[in-house]
């Protein structure tokens, strides 16, 4: 069964985050330890752990994280120079809070894809 995180609380305002959006299926907030001069996560209102668990049921919802990235996006200056969409999956994807969310990030030119090791 899918265990809720810190993520469901931040949703039901029981903790403090820096909400930017939220609407009925999405709520978009300012990333705790930001990696660019704009991060900012978009999650599902409902709980998906991982991408590993979305189905064809979640598409409107998946769908609304794209069209809120957009719309953030251009709200914060960063649509024209550009910006970067991220969700991470499991511990080889780095995922850290098993609430699926999609990383916003931009403000700066940011690099390569991936880190070589
Ligand atoms: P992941 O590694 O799972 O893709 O990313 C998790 C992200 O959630 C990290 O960038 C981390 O800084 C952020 N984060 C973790 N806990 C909190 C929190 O309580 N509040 C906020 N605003 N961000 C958090």
């Amino acid at each position: 069964m899918a265990v809720e995180t810190i993520f469901s609380k931040i949703i039901r305002k029981e903790i403090p985050a820096d909400i930017v959006y939220q609407d009925e299926l999405v709520t978009a907030f300012r990333d705790i330890n930001p990696q660019a001069p704009t991060h900012i996560l978009i999650i599902p209102n409902k709980l998906i752990p991982t991408a590993n668990d979305v189905t064809e049921a979640d598409e409107t919802t998946l769908g609304r994280l794209f069209t809120v990235a957009a719309r953030i996006a251009k709200e914060e200056g960063i649509a024209e120079d550009g910006y970067r969409l991220m969700m991470n999956c499991n511990r080889h994807g780095g995922q850290e809070v098993y609430h699926i969310h999609m990383h916003l990030l931009g403000g700066r030119p940011l690099g390569p894809m991936l880190l070589r090791q």
